[in-house]
């Protein structure tokens, strides 16, 4: 098989079950030659990953997956490229994970109200960031639930009884602070966007590219966002949004970019390491 690069994968670092070691081992396995690792708002795999990444002939591309606000909705935007030691990209990864831990708190003073006390002390099992799959992976522990979906579907989902958005910055300065730090800024999965007023105010801003390629989609579902990026003249990106454990069906893999966009890509990250 040729030259395939997954760009877009979560570690234990946010919500992911696997180490950023074992990411890349996976992706070196599975013969992937391209990597990278976009986890919610951090990008602390990065110093694990970058060293395995070298020994086993992975190529590693910075990348993360930032929450943003657009009118009062959360929308991902994927950041690639960028020097991982852009003070604007440290800077926002502080940012969210001061945010997190405040969400964090509000999401448990909610289930407290709903009769499901969660210590914040017991949601362990985060290294870096807090997100939903920790506190619903508790509550599966203390019995409340039976599984992590069925936290979500009935207190921790967009607008359930227990869901605090937080105060994530909106989607056009997210946008701003991946360009200071000369990356390139993606929609992330529109697949997932239901809302389709939004999907237009999206492709009104100052994005580089689109996640055309996702999952497990199949073609005839992804060949909308391609035209779409092509008519843009923007980059056609795809990863699998592989969180291991966390959301068994889709492998490492699952969707894919080839060599043409992974070097332009690469070739930017590259140029940003000599600044
Ligand atoms: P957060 O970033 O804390 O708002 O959590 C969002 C993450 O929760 C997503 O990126 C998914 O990994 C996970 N998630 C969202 N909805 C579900 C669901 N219904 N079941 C399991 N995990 C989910
Ligand atoms: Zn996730
Ligand atoms: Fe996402
Ligand atoms: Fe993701």
């Amino acid at each position: 098989m040729g030259f395939r690069a997954d760009l877009h994968c979560h570690t234990t670092c946010s919500d992911g079950s696997l180490s950023p070691e074992e990411i890349v081992a996976l992706a070196a396995d599975l013969g992937l030659q391209g990597l990278s690792i976009t986890d919610h708002d951090t990008i602390a795999a990065y110093s694990q990953a970058k060293p395995i990444a070298e020994k086993l002939g992975v190529e590693l591309l910075s990348g993360i997956e930032l929450t943003t606000n657009h009118d009062g909705e959360t929308v991902h935007v994927l950041g690639y490229a960028f020097s991982l030691d852009h003070p604007s990209i440290i800077n926002i990864c502080k940012n969210h994970i001061e945010r997190r831990h405040a969400r964090a708190e509000a999401i448990l003073e909610r289930l407290k109200n709903h009769g499901l006390p969660i210590k914040k002390e017991s949601l362990k099992r985060y290294d870096t960031i807090i997100g939903r799959p920790h506190i619903a992976m508790s509550m599966v522990e203390a019995g409340y639930v039976k599984t992590i979906e069925e936290a979500f579907k009935l207190y921790l989902g967009d607008g359930k009884p227990c869901y605090v958005q937080g105060n994530a910055i909106t989607t056009e300065e997210t946008i701003d602070i991946i360009h200071e730090a000369n990356g390139f800024a993606i929609i992330a999965h529109p697949h997932l966007i239901k809302n389709q007023q939004m999907i237009l105010r999206l492709l009104e801003l100052d994005f580089d590219g689109i996640e055309a390629y996702y999952a497990k989609f199949l073609p005839n579902k992804e060949e909308q966002w391609v035209k779409i990026g092509q008519r843009k003249g923007w980059l056609i990106t795809g990863g699998s949004d592989f969180h291991g454990a966390a959301k068994p069906a889709i492998p490492l893999g699952a969707s894919w970019v080839g060599p043409e966009i992974f070097d332009t890509l690469k070739t930017r990250y590259l140029s940003n390491q000599s600044l």
